[in-house]
């Protein structure tokens, strides 16, 4: 069985920060598929901004198992219908991946209703990832913690829903705590929030990360009733 992954980037920061440009020189969505696409079974797109309808198509998505999303400047410039075409998507079983800045996005608005606000700073600061569920699908092949030497820093207090699976806590050398990893039931569909991402350092390079996301993919898939779904989603509801 295939699992159909989209991967979608507003693309930006790729295209104007020399900084970015050096690690991410295609797009963080590029650098994620070439990772992704050692998995023989993961048939994957990736689709950005710039594209008409944001490259998310009803026909895009209607194909799409687990969409990975990643934003940041432009989270205002996302068009609320597209949002909301995504966020029923999820709601009919579709698996979501928020990576790091994707916390502001008007998806993780529209999925959990809360702000996501959180506190962060830029400064370089060293990261202590640790795995809260070893015996989870998610966290396989990761063992106790992820290391990160260098990643913008983001703390606590995170505006988000209280999660159902809460899969990693980090540390950072400044010394905040952040909930970097957890899933949120969506009706059908699951949200994955994973924190590592920053464009300027490399952190989609690193093989525990990429093993997260792969992992993530795998469990956020839906079981098969999409069509199932579909057809209770599009029924008028009866009102006695
Ligand atoms: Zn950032």
């Amino acid at each position: 069985m295939t699992i159909r992954v989209t991967i979608w980037n507003e693309y930006l920061h790729e295209k104007n920060n020399p900084e970015a440009i050096k690690i991410y020189p295609e797009g963080i969505h590029e650098t994620l598929k070439k990772h992704l696409s050692s998995e023989k079974d993961f048939v994957i797109r990736t689709a950005t901004l710039e594209q008409p309808e944001h490259g998310l198509t009803e026909e895009v998505l209607e194909n799409t198992d687990v969409l990975i999303w990643w934003g940041h400047m432009a989270h205002g410039k996302v068009q609320d219908e597209v949002v909301q075409r995504v966020a029923d998507r999820v709601r009919r079983g579709m698996g979501a991946i928020l990576l790091h800045s994707s916390h502001a996005s008007k998806l993780m608005k529209a999925l959990t209703g809360c702000s996501g606000r959180l506190l962060w700073r830029e400064n370089n600061e060293k990261q202590i990832m640790w795995n809260l569920k070893p015996f989870h699908p998610v966290t396989q092949g990761i063992g106790e913690y992820i290391i990160i030497d260098g990643e913008e820093t983001y703390g606590e207090p995170f505006g988000i829903p209280n999660p159902d699976e809460l899969l990693f806590i980090s540390w950072f050398s400044g010394g905040n705590v952040f909930r970097s990893g957890w899933i949120k039931n969506i009706e059908n569909g699951k949200l994955f929030y994973f924190q590592p991402g920053h464009e300027t350092f490399p952190s989609y390079n690193n093989p525990q990360v990429i093993r997260v996301i792969k992992n993530a993919v795998r469990y956020l898939k839906p079981a098969g009733f999409t069509e199932h779904t579909k057809s209770i989603w599009l029924k008028e509801p009866v009102v006695e």
